[in-house]
Parts: C-alpha cells; sequence; structure tokens
C-alpha cells in the first residue's frame, strides 16, 4: 500500500490501536485493513489506488454523494460563525432552529415538532424514553411494552440494540432489556409460500395482533419498524402491511414508531419511508440521509397530539445530548436538504433512477445464483440461493453472501451481505450509466461466486 504523509505505515498504526465497530479485530489484524483515502460522486478510492462504485453509499448515507462543496462550505461557514453551542438552559442556536423548521416542511401532515441527537441510535433511545414518558402522563403506567421485529436494526446503544432483533446482538450483553419482544419480520421471500403479496401483508400484520392480545394491550406502549428493515435483509413489507399495522395499533391505542434512519430523504423515492406506505407514525427517528453522512446528526420527530401532551404537561424532559443539534452538523444537514430539494433528487429516485434500477436488477433474475430481486428506490436486495425453485440456499448461511461480496469488492463494487441476501442502497445521485456499472459488476461477481 501507498505510504502517504511521510512514509506513515497506516495498516500497521491501525492494527496497533484501533477497535473497529462490527468487527472481528483479531481477525482483521490478520488480513489487514482497506484504508479508504478519498471519495468523489458515487466513487471511493483506497490507499493503494483503487477505485470503487459505492453501491452502500457509505453506511446507507451518503444521499447526496460524496465531495459536494455545498456542504464543506456550510460546515467552513458554521465553524467561524459559532462552532459549538448546546440547546439546554433556555438557550437555542440559529441552524437548529432553521433545521427543525426545514424538516417539519418535508414531513407527514401532523409531525412538526423534533428533538434534537447525534445519531440514529440516540434517536431511538430518545424514542424509548419519550414513549414511556408520553404513557406515564396519560396515567397509563402498566403500558411500558415495546414491540419489535426480528432482525430490525435499530442502532447500538443499549435500548437501540434491544429494540433491534439481531440475536448475535443480544447474546453480547445479556440483551434486549426487560420490556421488548419480537415479532417475525415480513420477509415474504421466505415466509409468504403460495400468498399473494395482499394476504401475506395481512397475515404479518396480523402477528403484531397476535403479540398485543398476548400482552395485553393495557401493557403495550408502540410498535416500531423500520418501514423497509434495511441492515435485516433490505425487508419490503407488502404495500398493505403499514397500513395494516396502522388500524391494529389505533385500535389497540398502541404507538407507532417509524424507524426511518434509513428511508428517510430520499431513499425510497419519497421523502421518508412512510409516505410510499401510507402511514403516519407518532414517532419518526432520522439520521444518516439527513446529512448525507458528512457529520453526525439525528432526531426524533414527534407527531402533534404527542408533543403537547409532553409540553404541555411534561415538564422537564430529563433527556438530551451534548452535541444534540450541534450548530455546524446542523448547518450541513440544511445544505444537504436544499441540494436534495434543488435537484429534485428525491423525484428523481421515484421516477427515474428507481425504476431504472428494478429493469436493470430484473435482468440478473436468469443468474442461477439469483432466487428473487427486489428493490424500491435505490433500496434492493438480491437473494442468493442454490436452487431458484425451491429456495434452498446454499450451503452454510452467510457463506455464500460474504463470498459474493469480496468478488463485488474484487470488481471495484462495494455491496453488502446480510446471510445470502445481497444490499444495496447507492448514493441518491448515481447516473444511469453508473447504475449499469453496478449491475454489470454484481453481475461477474455472481459468476465469481457460483
Ligand atoms: N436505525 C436504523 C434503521 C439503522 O439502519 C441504523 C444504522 O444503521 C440506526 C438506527 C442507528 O444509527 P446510528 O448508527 O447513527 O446510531
Amino acid at each position: 500500500m501507498k505510504k502517504t504523509s511521510g512514509d506513515i505505515d497506516w495498516r500497521h498504526l491501525d492494527a496497533s490501536h484501533h477497535l473497529h465497530p462490527f468487527t472481528d479485530n483479531k481477525a482483521l489484524r490478520l488480513t489487514g485493513v482497506r484504508v479508504i483515502e478519498k471519495a468523489e460522486g458515487v466513487y471511493l478510492w483506497d490507499g493503494d489506488g483503487n477505485r470503487y462504485l459505492d453501491g452502500f453509499a457509505g453506511l446507507w448515507c451518503v444521499n447526496v454523494g460524496y465531495g459536494r462543496k455545498e456542504l464543506i462550505e456550510a460546515a467552513a461557514a458554521q465553524m467561524q460563525q459559532l462552532p459549538y453551542y448546546n440547546l439546554f438552559f433556555k438557550t437555542t442556536t440559529m441552524p437548529a432552529i432553521e433545521l427543525a423548521q426545514a424538516i417539519c416542511e418535508l414531513t407527514p401532515p401532523g409531525l412538526n415538532q423534533v428533538f434534537f441527537t447525534g445519531s440514529g441510535s440516540e434517536a431511538n433511545d430518545t424514542v424509548f424514553r419519550m414513549v414511556r414518558r408520553y404513557w406515564d402522563l396519560r396515567g397509563q403506567k402498566k403500558k411500558k411494552v415495546f414491540i419489535a421485529r426480528k432482525n430490525a436494526y435499530h442502532g447500538s446503544t443499549v435500548a437501540g440494540a434491544s429494540l433491534g432483533g439481531m440475536r448475535y446482538m443480544h447474546e453480547q450483553g445479556d440483551l434486549p432489556i426487560p420490556g421488548i419482544e419480537h415479532i417475525e419480520q415480513p420477509y415474504a421471500f421466505e415466509l409468504a409460500g403460495d400468498l399473494s403479496s395482499e394476504a401475506f401483508g395481512r397475515l404479518a400484520a396480523g402477528w403484531l395482533e397476535q403479540k398485543i392480545l398476548e400482552l395485553g394491550p393495557e401493557h403495550v406502549a408502540a410498535f416500531i419498524g423500520e418501514p423497509i428493515q434495511g441492515a435485516g435483509g433490505v425487508i419490503i413489507p407488502p404495500l398493505n402491511y403499514w397500513s395494516e399495522v396502522e388500524k391494529i395499533c389505533r385500535k389497540y391505542d398502541v404507538l407507532i414508531c417509524a424507524d426511518e434512519v434509513i428511508c428517510g430523504f430520499g431513499r425510497l423515492g419519497h421523502w421518508f419511508g412512510c409516505q410510499h406506505f401510507g402511514f403516519t407514525p407518532d414517532f419518526m427517528s432520522i439520521a444518516k440521509g439527513l446529512s448525507s453522512g458528512y457529520l453526525p446528526i439525528g432526531g426524533v420527530v414527534v407527531r402533534d397530539e404527542v408533543a403537547e401532551l409532553l409540553v404541555e404537561q411534561g415538564g422537564e424532559f430529563n433527556h438530551g445530548f451534548t452535541y444534540s443539534g450541534h450548530p455546524v452538523c446542523a448547518a450541513v444537514a440544511l445544505a444537504n436538504l436544499r441540494i436534495l430539494r434543488e435537484e429534485r433528487i428525491v423525484e428523481t429516485v421515484r421516477k427515474q433512477s428507481g425504476p431504472y434500477l428494478s429493469r436493470k436488477l430484473a435482468e440478473l433474475v436468469d443468474h442461477p445464483l439469483v432466487g428473487e430481486v427486489r428493490n424500491i428506490g435505490l433500496i434492493g436486495a438480491i437473494e442468493l440461493v442454490a436452487d431458484k425453485h425451491t429456495r434452498k440456499r446454499c450451503g452454510k448461511l452467510g457463506d455464500t453472501g460474504s463470498l459474493c461480496r469480496d468478488m463485488a469488492l474484487r470488481e471495484g463494487l462495494i455491496l453488502r451481505a446480510t446471510g445470502d441476501t445481497m444490499l444495496l442502497s447507492p448514493p441518491l445521485i448515481i447516473s444511469g450509466a453508473e447504475i449499469d456499472e453496478l449491475v454489470a459488476k454484481t453481475r461477474l461477481a455472481l459468476d465469481a461466486t457460483a
């Protein structure tokens, strides 16, 4: 690897001092780490000079692509004006005010109050506390349980990881914390059998009703879910699933929390995933695409009736973060929203690049390893199987997915694998030619894996 900045051996230094997230650090020290050095548009370059098409937008977040001068300038200007101040103690900052307003111009009607956090995990922890506070104030002290879904990802903090349904996360650290129940995910590829999409949507929403009845509605505080489950395998529910869930939640007085950390800010061709599926949540967790990942910022958008009760009757809410609504992050998020709006990026995803990706992915269906392709907007998945008809997987679950991910990397494409499901989520500014390249390289990776 090229050594830059004098004669620094970056790999050695990394191995000496750096513990990576979600990584077997011992194995990494043996294989050596990939050092990403620079980026532009949808491309990344590593320290060895290799170029990669980033089919994953960093971590589902670089919506406006890399190298946007407007965001860099917004950060620099805000750094000079006011690099930091907090939102506690009866103070605020102009970027935080402007950003809260800008977000509420985009949210569905009735969601007009924003609480800022530094990340998606913090957003979900905030939801957890706000929901419990809400039911306390309503005098329903027994209403404490959250229902979430298997394989959901809601972050890495204790509440976030507990709400999430990743067994391998729960196994480390005695999670979930009490008061969280997980139901089956609406994973049509594995669970729908011969059912029509609509029938499967009703069936999957019915699992929620069953759980509410089993626990007793008087104990159930909220249901939390990603409109499309991301890290759990880009699980796209049937179109009627969320409206059925909404009906059930309203029937039993259960709050609806939409984790929009991935789906928010254009990925599905709408500003928010709930707009694609046509439901109105009580809470929306946001992060990632809010700043296109250029700086860390997240938040919770709260529905008016809920916020009203928390404000009018709640007194002080003993919760917040040093970096809640950090002014530089907020200024960058504002510039990011401006780009998304002015360049009509969300509309382009809905009308052009999303449908184009669907057409191109469909070309992969004939590949012997491909059991299904699916996408909405610019989030998609490819299921790898040994047998297209029985949908039997290839040997040990995860081995083929990991191999395919490595083969893609060799072709200069970054994809992610969850088990044997390949996930993609490129920057929203990806062009038609770049989608062609993404799909062509995916095919080469599939060929090399088969
Ligand atoms: N929620 C969802 C749906 C996510 O995908 C993620 C991160 O991938 C999070 C929450 C956690 O966000 P963060 O990593 O910013 O804490």
